[in-house]
């Protein structure tokens, strides 16, 4: 098909993975994810090829059958794992901010697999939808995939 390219399951396909949604991302009362000691903050960046700044950092360990990469913290007291998507502890190491509830950690590059938080932005999930409209994506309903218009 002309003047289409496949570009694979991409942030709108994600909405309900982004860490709210899921079972194991999903926050109870009175469970606060885990603090990112000086420690697992070395063990998470073991894991990123870190390089120019401009350039997307990729994970290079386990990843979400989504693409993202996947980052166990620890376990909590009860011995469930903290697992947690690699961008938004790379975006929480960077800023200090661990995402709050209703928001999410975007791509900028659209590159799942990114770390580098030069790439990463706090947006809403309406902000997330927006930008993949602004790079001419959109969800063939038929062939059950996401495409992206070339100009
Ligand atoms: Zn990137």
């Amino acid at each position: 098909m002309q003047g289409l390219i496949v570009v694979g399951m991409l942030t709108m396909r994600s909405s309900h993975n982004l860490g709210l949604g899921q079972p194991h991302m999903r926050r109870r009362a009175g469970r606060e994810p885990l603090r990112l000691t000086d420690k697992i903050v070395a063990r998470f960046r073991s894991k990123v090829k870190e390089g120019d700044p401009l350039e997307c950092w990729l994970w290079q360990a386990g990843k979400f059958p989504t693409g993202y990469g996947m980052f166990n913290v620890g376990r909590f007291p009860d011995g469930r794992q903290d697992t947690r998507y690699a961008h938004r502890v790379a975006y929480e190491i960077a800023t200090g901010i661990y995402p709050p509830l209703g928001l999410v950690v975007m791509h900028e590059c659209d590159v799942r697999a990114c770390c580098n938080p030069n790439h990463l932005m706090l947006g809403t999930q309406a902000d997330n939808i927006a930008h993949t409209r602004e790079l001419g994506i959109y969800r063939e309903a038929a062939r059950r995939r996401w495409s992206r218009k070339v100009a």
